[in-house]
């Protein structure tokens, strides 16, 4: 939806009084109406880390750097709120210039040698034991403020780590500011209504785990959780992308009319279950899942996927206090591994790195640009127990069926040689100790770094397939941080130069007789099926939830109308003209589909 269509939304909501409106990103699509939960920063965990002498600069340097940023996005807000609640970020930013507080800081880096996240919470609760105290209203008021101020700091550290959920006693709609991957694995499934998150967009991890969970969820609502208390009444739409707080009756009557009429769609997609994923004119195209866990392998197949296409192991391991040992990898590998076979699972090697880390592997945190730094198979590489560990997890697996290899990250052709090397010693490895593996494992690499893609015809020769990580293409060749939701807009997966780099990578695959699928979020929007159709991929890799709408999506159109509108959009002048056209195309063969999407 455009931004002025939002805005016109906004206005006519409110001034119908149906409730109070914020604006965010559809990630995953359906309404959820029930009490909010909040999640307060309270629940997260700091990390204490001694430092060395020659860190304390660095330290002092990246408090420094965290406030600017803290002070311009306080402005934002206070920019864009009511003015009636405006005033608050004033005392937000007074607490930002306070010297004591900052002396503090840095005085305690210098002199305690601990990492700034800690010294600064230890500051901040300090202060806030203090303001508690005193007999005066107004200042006792401040603790809020320097608890709000100091979250928002520590955010901007890239400190701040998930601790264990607290259980949802009632089904209810999760409100936060944030939520950390590493927590959002931990939640109570069955509980969460919706998920309504002030930033993050439309490839977050968080956007990734609600669709996967198929929970309605909208994120980028900015100061949202600060207006909502638990217990507050919302209805969270995530297919046109916002929360209305306390809705009015009326407005939960349309609602459910419109609910009504969407699960009539969903039953009907539903027995498609059984059907091939095949154009009209009979092209196949391989549908698989994505998963995140091995139990989600019963989504994966009651979705009717062809296969796993990506299963990001890094979350099995974000879900423990431990590092799982090469049998306890190879025990959740098998399981899922089995249960798909002859249908295959692609296991991805570990992508720890950006935004996600474990609690006792922490290495990459200190970085301040960690999207472009130490991550997946740079890390894996530099760490060849850890990856020789999983590799051998995954080849004892492949010996219960089929079982495929895959790399994140790859940007040259070094990382997919070291990376093999490593698959190599592995194998010999086990080999030696007796263990029966598949020694013929295929291997294929992601393309998601603009370099691989441009690279795809010199990488092609070293493994069996590729996967496009769209999440990552996008974000570092449109160089729009995929956590950021104030430059979400320019997150455009139609921009003529992603399908260039699609296309690209598709035909160099095709050049050297190795298939190409794609596993990024982007495969998961009904409306871009033709269009990835007809840039020529063979597979695409989506979350279970959004299957059988995928699966739809390519029944309904022949392999020749894909093509022409992959040939228009190659050439398209703008990503709205190619979202204008897929939408046409939709409206034209397949209308159900416009009443599923975000
Ligand atoms: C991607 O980048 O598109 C992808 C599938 O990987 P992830 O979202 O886990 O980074
Ligand atoms: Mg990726």
């Amino acid at each position: 939806m455009r931004v002025e269509d939002k805005v016109n939304q906004a206005d006519e909501a409110n001034a119908a009084g149906a409730g109070a409106l914020f604006l965010g990103i559809g990630v995953c699509a359906g309404v959820a109406v029930g009490r909010a939960f909040c999640r307060r920063h309270e629940d997260h965990k700091i990390v204490e880390r001694d430092i060395a002498v020659e860190d304390v600069p660095r330290e002092i340097a990246r408090f420094e750097s965290a406030m600017i940023a803290t002070r311009s996005q306080l402005r934002e807000i206070q920019k864009s709120s009511d003015p009636a609640v405006a005033g608050i970020f004033d005392a937000h930013l007074m607490i930002l210039d306070d010297r004591p507080f900052i002396d503090r800081v840095i005085f305690g880096v210098e002199n305690r040698m601990k990492n700034v996240e800690y010294v600064l919470s230890t500051v901040a609760h300090e202060f806030v034991q203090s303001l508690s105290k005193v007999q005066d209203d107004y200042l006792r008021e401040r603790v809020a403020d320097v608890n709000d101020v100091a979250r928002r700091i520590l955010r901007n550290l890239g400190g701040v780590r998930g601790a264990a959920e607290k259980p949802l006693a009632e089904p209810a709609i999760l409100v936060a500011d944030d939520l950390p991957p590493s927590e959002i694995v931990l939640i109570d499934k069955t509980k969460v209504l919706g998920i309504a998150m002030d930033l993050g967009s439309p490839t977050c991890h968080v956007a990734i785990l609600a669709g996967k969970m198929g929970i309605p969820a909208v994120v980028g609502l900015h100061n949202f959780s600060a207006a909502v208390a638990s217990g507050d009444e919302i209805l969270l739409d995530g297919n046109k992308g916002h929360a209305i707080l306390r809705p009015s009756a009326e407005l939960l009557g349309q609602y459910d009319r419109i609910a009504a009429s969407r699960r009539s769609v969903e039953i009907s997609l539903r027995e498609l279950k059984d059907q091939p994923s095949d154009t009209r004119d009979g092209c196949r195209i391989f549908l698989a899942a994505n998963i995140e866990m091995p139990q989600d392998v019963d989504q994966a197949l009651s979705s009717g996927a062809d296969g796993v296409g990506l299963f990001r192991t890094e979350y099995f391991f974000m879900s423990r206090q431990d590092l799982p040992s090469e049998d306890e990898q190879f025990q959740a590998y098998r399981d899922v591994v089995s249960r798909l076979t002859p249908a295959p699972t692609i296991i991805r090697t570990l992508d720890l790195g950006g935004d996600k880390f474990l609690p006792n592997l922490d290495g990459a945190l200190n970085e301040s640009n960690p999207f472009m730094g130490w991550r997946a198979i740079r890390f894996c590489l530099a760490q060849p127990d850890l990856f020789k560990t999983q590799l051998r997890a995954i080849l004892r697996a492949s010996a219960f069926g089929n079982a495929k290899i895959m790399y994140p990250m790859i940007s040259n052709v070094d990382e997919i040689v070291r990376a093999n090397a490593i698959l190599d010693q592995a194998k010999k490895e086990l080999f030696e100790r007796g263990y029966p593996f598949n020694p013929h494992i295929e291997v294929g690499a992601m393309i998601e770094v603009p370099s691989a893609a441009m690279i795809a015809d010199l990488i092609a020769p070293h493994v069996s397939f590729f996967s496009l990580g769209t999440n990552d293409l996008i974000q570092y060749t449109l160089a729009i941080d995929r956590g950021n939701e104030r430059v979400a807009y320019l997150y455009e997966p139609t921009h003529p130069a992603i399908l260039r780099l699609i296309k690209h990578t598709a035909d160099a695959g095709h050049r050297f007789g190795i298939w190409t699928g794609l596993c990024g979020g982007v495969g998961g929007d009904p409306l871009m099926t033709p269009l990835l159709v007809g840039l020529g991929l063979d597979e695409l890799s989506v979350s279970p939830a959004v299957l059988p709408v995928v699966k739809d999506a390519i029944r309904s159109i022949t392999y020749s109308e894909a093509r022409d509108i992959a040939d228009a959009a190659l050439y398209s002048q703008s990503a709205m003209d190619v979202q204008e056209m897929s939408r046409e195309l939709a409206r034209k063969v397949a209308p159900e589909i416009l009443e599923l999407v975000v």
